[in-house]
């Protein structure tokens, strides 16, 4: 639908054969939810199928596509950026009725691959599917793998590194990065019919609205102030925040030099190539709001083109929800980590107990960091009810839970709901040590560490033996540094 809809923005173009293509991973429950057959994907048909090598719309098959956008890459804007290594091959009606992108990842050069080799290594394809099987474990909106397979070809990046193709499946792949690719070269109705594709598959409900742009700002503004939110409480870092790497449908897309906290300090930054700490971890709701502003930017004409300050002002009020959305979410999001079930009428955006725990969040990140404690580990020492174990000094934990009490006393009843805690402080996380080590595993061709490591984080929030050893941070990590792949 989307090359057909809007064919203006993508390109044919086909994938690159793979000299001798294995396969390495497949996800039998995400296969399930599409109504694929998981017997399929490990048949040849299959393999063919997630190498690219797909019969072309000439003999029957269905023609794919490389897609177009723009991007802003740590601020600087960038006309040209696109599939460059990627293609969309088709879509699916899942089981629930929604349509999902398939997409494949590392199948070759395109037009749009400027310097690049439009190939992927193993190891940042297999991370990329374990961080979005966590992601969708711990209930955060979110792109995931169907499968990766070997190509049969080494791809040199710090070394020569086995190269691989990952199959994404996505709510769609419309980025920020769409809309300013379309802004900049393309005519207004292209740039209309690419709004109206995304209310429609994304957001039907901003149709009946007065102004449905102006309703999809709001839409994807909320879903982003969520999303962020979310990654906010699990102490993730996304990394590389540019605008085409933010989607309109809210999932969270592209992990690459993404990583997830241990000793927690806001100013955490992982990536090689962040060198300021654009993305660190206390930036991105802001982040997030600056790449809104770019969206909107490109919908200011399609809201009224006869007075563009007028739409300015709309948009801009509109952009003014972020900030209430994200804390309302980050606070409804950390009663739960802290056992405060909050009553109906108190969940609510804008209520009292919200803002009095949205306070308290920066409190309770106040004394991790000043305690140099595990984000993670914290909370599931709350959730037994020994955050001793983690905040060695008494004095400094004694004021805390003091306050902590006196918020479960006004808005919970007194007690924790330590039953609310375990379903929202995970134990295991992709933590940087152990995801680094099994992915050097896999790249010696021993996957099993990375299967134990991926059984664990789908089922991140009740601890088990067979899975000991995961649940710390391992080695320490401080310094630990991602890099693109
Ligand atoms: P990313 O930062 O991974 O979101 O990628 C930014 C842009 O670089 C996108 O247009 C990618 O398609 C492109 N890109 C990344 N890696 C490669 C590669 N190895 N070959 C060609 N294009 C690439
Ligand atoms: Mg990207
Ligand atoms: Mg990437």
């Amino acid at each position: 639908s989307y090359a057909e809809d809007i064919p203006q923005l993508s390109v044919r173009w086909r994938a690159e054969q793979a000299p001798s293509p294995f396969l390495v991973a497949t996800n039998d429950a995400l296969a399930g939810e599409l109504g694929i057959e998981p017997g399929f994907l490990r048949s040849p048909e299959g393999l063919s199928f997630l190498s690219g090598q797909l019969p072309d719309a000439a003999d029957g098959g269905a023609a794919t596509y490389a897609q177009a956008y723009s991007g802003h890459q740590f601020g600087q804007f960038n006309p040209q950026l696109g599939d460059g290594r990627a293609l969309l091959i088709g879509e699916v009606i899942d089981r629930a009725g929604d349509r999902r992108d398939l997409h494949l990842k590392g199948t070759g050069r395109t037009p749009f691959s400027r310097s690049g080799d439009g190939k992927a290594p193993l190891g940042p394809m297999l991370r990329e599917y374990l961080v979005g099987e966590a992601m969708h474990a711990l209930g955060i909106p979110t792109t995931r793998g169907l499968g990766v397979v070997l190509t049969g070809q080494e791809v040199m990046r710090r070394g020569r590194e086995p190269g691989a193709i990952f199959t994404r499946v996505a709510a769609s792949h419309l980025r920020v990065g769409t809309f300013q690719f379309a802004a900049v070269h393309r005519p207004m109705e292209v740039r209309r019919a690419l709004a109206d594709y995304a209310i429609a598959r994304h957001w039907p409900a901003a149709a009946d609205a007065e102004n449905p742009y102006l309703e999809l700002l709001r839409s994807v503004t909320h879903a982003q102030a969520e999303l962020i939110a979310q990654w906010m409480l699990v102490g993730f870092v996304h990394g590389v925040m540019n605008t085409d790497n933010m989607t309109i449908s809210g999932e969270g897309i592209d992990y690459g030099p993404c990583a997830f906290i241990d000793t927690f300090r806001r100013a955490s930054v992982f990536s090689s190539i962040d060198q300021t700490g654009r993305y660190a971890y206390r930036n991105q709701p802001a982040i997030g709001l600056w790449n809104l502003s770019r969206f909107a930017e490109t919908l200011v004409d399609l809201i009224d083109a006869s007075d563009p300050d007028a739409a300015v002002e709309s948009l801009t009020q509109v952009l003014y929800e972020f900030e209430p959305a994200y804390d309302a979410a980050v606070a409804r999001g950390m009663a739960a980590k802290l056992g405060i079930g909050l009553p109906e009428p108190e969940a609510e955006n804008g209520s009292e107990a919200l803002g009095q725990i949205r306070a308290f969040t920066e409190r309770t990140l106040d004394l991790l960091e000043a305690q140099e404690a595990d984000f993670t580990l914290f909370f599931r020492a709350l959730t037994a009810g020994t955050p001793e174990e983690l905040i060695h000094d008494d004095d400094a934990l004694g004021s805390w839970s003091a306050e902590r009490d006196e918020l479960l006393q006004r808005w919970s009843g007194g007690a924790a709901d330590v039953a609310l805690m375990q379903r929202s402080n995970p134990v295991y996380i992709p933590r940087n040590h152990h995801l680094e080590s099994a992915l050097q595993r896999a790249e010696g061709g021993d996957l099993d560490d990375f299967h134990r490591l991926l059984a664990a984080v789908r089922d991140p929030f009740r601890q088990r033996p067979e899975w000991a050893g995961l649940e710390g941070p391992g080695e320490a990590s401080s310094a630990f540094v991602t890099f693109c792949g």
